[in-house]
């Protein structure tokens, strides 16, 4: 790893480096300022030196039509990642078979929904498919703040009003190969009647017609591939700030 000591980080190389004058003074007063305030780079500095995490996380959305695999490719991120979490939503509707209290959602009643609502207890909320999601937003706050990453997956309604009250939030869009695909991906699934079939493809041409706003899109065609791609975005912003201080 840099040790970024005092005498490495003379005046002299602040040329070399195209850093600021500020950016050099604040590391010349405290090698360790940027860690505090750009955080989480276990390859440039070992955290494990400095003890506990000391950055704030970031907040990662990521949305696609039912049936992207977007729940998939979020597991598969969180269990190759260290420091990131998912945030569980609440919903209105019921529990699918094998959802778990808890874990896939928290499930409320409308009035406990609405009554949360009120009390501006949501990050954002929209109603999908006549029922109410929600993200809590005292839980993604406070993950945040232990300097954990958390990842939302949430529909483009709430990602959009995500992006407006947290803009530096990152918004990653899972497109399907095809809508062909999708419907073949949700029919197989085998958890939703005809009716609701239809309803979720014309909600996915909705979805994806708004997919120019995210800052990313990704093509689940190879699920492996559609992780790794995930992960690579993640691993960039992890460390884009460091790069923002030399501007
Ligand atoms: P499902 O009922 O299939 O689990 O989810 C339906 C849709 O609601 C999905 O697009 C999912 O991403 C979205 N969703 C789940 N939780 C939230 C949430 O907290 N807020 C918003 N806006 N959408 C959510």
């Amino acid at each position: 790893y840099c040790d970024w000591s005092s005498d490495v980080c003379s005046s002299d190389l602040s040329s070399d480096l195209q850093v600021t004058p500020d950016f050099m003074n604040k590391m010349q007063e405290n090698p360790e300022f940027w860690l505090k305030e750009y955080g989480k780079n276990d390859k440039i500095v070992s955290r494990k030196q400095l003890g506990e995490r000391m950055r704030t996380g970031k907040l990662f959305v990521i949305s696609g039509p039912s049936g992207t695999g977007k729940g998939t490719i979020c597991n598969g991120v969180l269990a190759d990642m260290e420091g990131m979490e998912l945030s569980i939503s609440m919903t209105t509707r019921s529990p699918r078979p094998g959802e778990k209290e808890g874990k896939d959602y928290f499930f409320v009643t409308e009035e406990k929904f609405q009554e949360i609502k009120a009390k501006k207890g949501f990050l954002e909320s929209a109603g999908v498919y006549e029922h109410s999601y929600g993200t809590p937003k005292k839980m993604v706050m406070e993950k945040l703040d232990s300097g954990k990453d958390v990842i939302l997956e949430i529909d483009t309604q709430g990602a959009l009003m995500v992006k407006e009250s947290h803009p530096e939030g990152i918004l990653i869009f899972i497109l399907p190969p095809s809508l062909k695909v999708l419907k073949e991906r949700i029919t197989k699934r085998g958890t939703d009647s005809e009716e609701v079939i239809s309803k979720r493809m014309k909600e996915a041409v909705k979805e994806i017609s708004v997919a120019d706003r995210y800052d990313y899109i990704v093509v689940n065609d190879e699920l492996s591939v559609a992780v790794d791609t995930v992960k690579s975005i993640i691993k960039a912003e992890r460390n884009k700030e460091i790069g923002r201080a030399h501007v």
